[in-house]
Parts: structure tokens; sequence; C-alpha cells
């Protein structure tokens, strides 16, 4: 993983983002211009050992304790960070009109994804209602995909909808979480994936019931794998818990 942040650093510096003179996270003058300061870096809890199946971080052995148990549709998950309160606040800012975060966060996944060794042809994005893209104003899974699909060079499967409203994941338990997404997604233009190596982003991955669904969904239209990657994970212990 120190690699992963090394790389990140000498990325920052060697490539000039030069509308930005102060850090996304942090908002601090930036020494060198580039996306994030060294300390929000240096503050970042990146994944060092992820769970081979869900990518939350694990303390010992391949899976975290909530893959021991459930199955998931997709065939592996990856992610940048753990799910502190540092996180938890850029993510919230992300989604509630600081939209200029997809680029310091789609930054840090695509590093992830290139360090990650998974055959990609194709990438696609958890989808949010019309009416939630109406009240946002934007999809952060869908700008971190665009992002990705110009970075990577790889096309990006946007007939992938979401038809109906599930009730707010956060107030309800993971069993339930499961029977709440089911449905509510719709794939189209099928040709286009049929027998293709599928890679989703979304920004956080707490109980993995909205992914795998996605997956679910991708793999009944002819997928060949599914993977997934995203910027936070919550570890799975945390992930069962109400208040999550
Ligand atoms: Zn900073
Ligand atoms: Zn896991």
């Amino acid at each position: 993983m120190k690699n992963l942040i090394k790389r990140v650093y000498f990325k920052f510096i060697e490539f000039l983002f030069p509308k930005y003179i102060t850090c996304c996270f942090c908002n601090e003058e930036l020494q060198e211009k580039g996306l994030i300061c060294e300390k929000c870096l240096k503050r970042l809890p990146f994944i060092k050992s992820g769970c081979k199946k869900c990518g939350c971080e694990v303390v010992s052995g391949d899976y975290c304790v909530r893959c021991k148990n459930v199955k998931f549709y997709f065939d592996g998950a990856l992610s940048v960070c753990d799910y502190d309160n540092f996180v938890k606040n850029i993510i919230y800012k992300y989604k509630n009109g600081d939209k200029y975060l997809y680029e310091p966060i789609s930054f840090l996944i695509e590093q992830k994804i290139r360090s990650g060794g998974k055959d990609i042809d194709l990438l696609a994005f958890v989808p949010i209602t019309a009416r939630v893209l109406k009240k946002r104003g934007y999809n952060q899974s869908a700008l971190i995909a665009d992002y990705l699909s110009k970075q990577l060079n790889l096309p990006c499967h946007k007939a992938f909808i979401k038809v109906k409203e599930s009730s707010f994941q956060k107030n309800i338990t993971a069993a339930n979480r499961q029977k709440n997404v089911k449905g509510v997604f719709l794939l189209k233009e099928k040709d286009k994936v049929k027998g293709k190596n599928v890679l989703i982003i979304d920004d956080i991955i707490t109980t993995g019931s909205t992914l795998s669904e996605c997956a679910k969904v991708f793999k009944s239209g002819g997928a060949k794998n599914v993977w997934c990657c995203t910027f936070s994970a919550v570890k799975a212990e945390i992930a069962f818990d109400k208040s999550y």
C-alpha cells in the first residue's frame, strides 16, 4: 500500500492541476499545484489489506466476517480507503454540492484500479433515479466513471438505470437492504455487456447489497465478471450496525 501512496503523491506532483491552488479536501494552500495536500494524503485511511471479496479493511485472513457469511453477485471489490470521520465528511460534501471533489476522488480510485490488476472491458456506475438526479444535479458515481473512462480509455455503459426508489438504506437493517434494492435497476443495451468484464463504480460500499444487486443485473445481462471499485469501504463489523 505504501506503493500506492507513493504513486499518488508522485503523480500529484508530476501532473499539474493548475486550477487548484488549495487542497480539495482541507482548503489549505498547496505547496505544489495538485489536488490534495501532503497532510490530507497522510490522513486518508488507505486500505492496507482488503477483503478478497468486498474490499474492506481486514485485520487478519483473506475475508472479512461479512463475506464469510454472505454471498455477493460481484466477483470482487476494491476500495481506496476505510470509512472514518475524515472520509465521511469528504463523501458528505461530495454528495451535497461540492461537485469538484469528483476529481481527487476519481484520481485516487484510478490509482487503485491501476494497481488492482483486474481485467476490465467496460465501466459502469450505480445509477440514481431521475428524481434524485434532478434534486442533486449530478450523479456522484457517474462523474467518477466518466473521469475513469477517459483516463483508462475504457467505454462506460450508461444504459443502466434506476427505475424505482429504494428506501433510504441507512435506516434499515442489512438483511432488509437486500430486499430493498431488489428490482430497482434496469439494464438496457445488453448486447454491449455480453461476455464483458465489467467494473462498477460507486462512492461507498456499506453492506454490499446495492453493488451486489447491480452485479446480479449485469450478470443476468450476460456479463462475464463483475468487479466493483469504491472510494470508501465500511468495515464489515460496522456495516452491520444499524447506525450505518
Ligand atoms: Zn489538505
Ligand atoms: Zn468482505
